[in-house]
């Protein structure tokens, strides 16, 4: 890849209501990357299109993303587009940056970070699948941060294509109300245009050449009775939405279309409504009134009026304006390390201003950082600038300490606004470097990509002296180890994918633990008793302290805890980490001179250690939730092998020529099943998976893998 070039900006004239944050979220293979990269063209920033399968897309520039098609890191693109078709909005220019979102569901933290600083996102959904699981899923993550939306239907040009059967399967699957902004002329290889239902004409391509523009025409005669129902259902859809509106609509006047675009936007905004469109990425078709929608629909950073979070040192609740004019904060949200500036931290600025050279404070960790240099990342060249401000997202070059999710904010009005959180991984993986130098290189690189991805776990077993390394899937550690070993020049031998097991107890016991030395000099004394109680799946760990009367001075509290923690993490069974228990101190003793930290922490080791064993031991093992899209043909080859690796099928529902197979599995049965589900099917079917939660494992199995830790 060439080094991009970088132009210098000193004045820009921004306001925030021309800025729109947005994320193209969809199921792998729906479009996303060849949406994204037709809106970088025709908002002229892309110099040409590029063909996904000839890895040329923009958006994928890392080398293994570009061979393996999917997109896995988001960072953000900034570009521009001034409305081309009848907006509501003023005609001028508008800055959309776009956050990009991964595709694949091994990478939930990227798509939950990526959430959380964008403003408004666009649903790419295929025209002939409809709603695929992963969207689903992604869609209500979105939900989660209340992220408002519109859907692009891509892929209009596909063999079983089908506008309205997806608009049907929006409002089922995702339970909204669908608004259908357009009517596609045609379908498969005979779709050409868009019906505008709202303005009343249509366009129309004639071919498929990036450069041929649309031509603005009359609804074709035969659509005509269609548009009008359609037509017809958007406005009252849009009219219940406003009661100024409902009156004139129920009286029967004529409504202007650009009172009804302004209606529609706050409904959009206030997520009552979500607008269809649809198109062909790959034809060139439709990308002119997605983005004209971008701007009409679509929240900027000034519709969300405050932000909250807390005081760092006192914990109050602490509310900002969203403006330039009020102290700086800020989020970090994506550390990349980029060849050509080194370690970029992506912010996206909620509250004031940040300056290029100045010092920032960093208040998740109590730090002052300097800030470097400030970049806009385009899509081939990058915008160096001095200053960014409330509603921005700016990737600072000179932060060494900040990590994802950090907030930075100014000294004198410290806030910390809500970090993210991650899931835990739930497959791991020994690696060993092949020399010494290698050693030193993973480690510098195990280190950089763990900043990058916060899901992407490093342990050193100081026995074994082995580096494990832990991530969301397969996919997810493979990509990883490929990175090591392709970006970082490391030479190492990988183990096999092992499944993260957790152990939990399932009766309640109470347990005590002394550590007691007295052996001439200063001895060692600590005694406590602690009650242990199982906690509902998925819930984690708890901690009380029920002490009273000073029977176990307070210092010494937090050294029991310390211990407790320190013999869950290590396992009692076959030495997985305990979860989803409570632990209480409730009794013990002390002594005077003998007492310490270290006494009290053996002791709480020794008690939890103890009680467990009593306490109905079990070992849980994460379970996927797996979706097969095959062939009909295959469907009970499919079933037959999945029931045979302890899946429960939860159903089946057809999808076009295709059967869509869902199934909870344990990931320890699943794995290498990409090669086999392929070779089972000749090719033809597909699979995801994501984790849904921990069950317990049957006891055979337990058997087998507390023998093989050889506990
Ligand atoms: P992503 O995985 O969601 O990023 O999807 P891609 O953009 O990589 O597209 C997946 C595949 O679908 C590629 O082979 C694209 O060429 C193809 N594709 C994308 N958009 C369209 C479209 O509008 N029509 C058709 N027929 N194929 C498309």
């Amino acid at each position: 890849m060439a080094t991009p070039q970088t132009v210098k900006t000193t004045d820009r004239n921004l306001s925030a209501e021309r800025i729109r944050n947005i994320g193209i979220i969809a199921h792998i293979d729906a479009g996303k990357t060849t949406t994204t990269e037709r809106i970088l063209y025709f908002t002229g920033k892309s110099y040409k299109i590029g063909e996904v399968h000839e890895g040329e897309a923009i958006m994928d520039w890392m080398e293994q993303e570009r061979e393996r098609g999917i997109t896995i890191v988001s960072a953000a693109t900034t570009t521009f587009w001034t409305p081309v078709l009848n907006s509501a909005m003023p005609v001028q220019k508008y800055r959309i940056n776009i956050i990009d979102t991964p595709g694949h569901v091994d990478f939930t933290a990227e798509v939950e970070r990526s959430l959380r600083v964008l403003d408004g996102g666009i649903t790419v959904l295929d025209a002939d699948k409809g709603v695929q699981s992963q969207s689903e899923t992604v869609w209500r993550q979105a939900d989660k941060y209340s992220v408002p939306r519109l859907c692009f239907v891509n892929k209009m040009d596909k063999v079983g294509a089908n506008f309205l059967n997806v608009v049907e399967d929006i409002k089922q699957k995702f339970g909204v109300k669908p608004a259908v902004m357009v009517l596609p002329i045609g379908a498969e290889n005979e779709f050409h245009g868009l019906i505008q239902l709202l303005d009343g004409n249509a366009l129309w391509w004639k071919d498929q050449e990036p450069e041929t523009p649309y031509e603005i025409i009359d609804i074709p005669e035969e659509l005509k009775a269609q548009a009008e129902e359609l037509r017809t259902q958007l406005v009252e859809q849009i009219c219940e939405t406003d009661e100024q509106l409902l009156e004139k609509y129920l009286n029967g006047e004529e409504i202007p279309v650009n009172e009804l675009k302004a209606a529609l936007r706050r409904a959009v905004i206030d997520y009552e409504l979500v607008p269809i469109y649809g198109g062909s990425s790959l034809r060139n078709m439709g990308i002119q009134p997605l983005l004209d929608a971008i701007v009409d629909y679509l929240p900027s950073p000034t519709d969300v009026k405050e932000i909250s979070g807390t005081h760092p040192s006192t914990d109050e609740p602490v509310v900002r304006q969203l403006t330039a004019s009020e102290p700086l904060a800020a989020l970090a949200f994506k550390i990349q390390t980029d060849p050509h500036v080194g370690r970029i931290t992506y912010c996206r600025i909620y509250s004031g201003k940040i300056s290029s050279g100045s010092y920032a404070y960093n208040a998740t960790r109590d730090i002052k950082e300097r800030v470097g240099r400030l970049l806009l990342m385009h899509a081939n060249q990058r915008e160096e600038i001095d200053e960014a401000v409330a509603g921005e997202i700016v990737a600072v070059v000179g932060l060494k300490d900040t990590k994802t999710g950090d907030t930075i904010c100014d000294e004198n009005h410290p806030i910390l606004l809500e970090g993210i959180s991650f899931a835990e991984p739930v497959i791991s993986l020994a690696i060993e470097p092949r020399t010494k130098s290698d050693q030193e290189k993973m480690a510098f690189a195990l280190n950089k990509l763990s900043e990058e991805d916060p899901t992407f776990r490093i342990k050193i077993n100081h026995e074994t002296n082995q580096t494990v390394i832990a991530g969301m899937g397969e996919l997810h550690l493979e990509i990883l180890v490929d990175r090591l070993k392709r970006e970082f020049k490391v030479d190492a031998d990988v183990g096999a994918p092992q499944v993260a097991y957790r152990e939990t107890i399932s009766k309640s016991v109470e347990a005590e633990g002394k550590f007691i030395r007295q052996s001439g000099g200063r001895g060692q004394y600590g005694h406590c008793w602690l009650r242990l109680e199982p906690k509902d799946r998925g819930t984690g760990f708890e901690f009380v302290n029920a002490i009273t009367g000073g029977t176990i001075p307070r210092d010494f509290i937090p050294a029991i805890e310390k211990g407790v923690k320190e013999a869950m993490g290590n396992g009692v069974l076959a030495g997985y980490p305990m979860v989803d228990m409570k632990v209480t101190v409730y009794d013990g003793s002390y002594h005077e001179v003998d007492s310490s930290e270290i006494a009290f922490k053996i002791a709480a080791s020794i008690a939890l250690q103890d009680g467990s064993k009593r306490a109905g031991l079990q070992l849980l093992e994460p379970i996927m939730n797996v979706e097969v899209t095959t062939p009909k043909e295959f469907m009970g080859d499919i079933i037959g092998d999945l029931s045979g690796r302890r899946g429960v099928v939860q159903g089946t529902t057809e999808s076009g020529a295709a059967v869509i197979v869902k199934a909870l599995v344990p990931l320890a049965e699943m794995s290498k099943y990409a090669t086999i589900i392929r070779s089972m099917t000749q090719g033809r079917a597909s699979y995801y998976m994501e984790p849904a939660h921990y069950e317990v494992v049957p006891s055979n199995i337990t058997a087998e893998i507390v023998e093989a830790s050889g506990k």
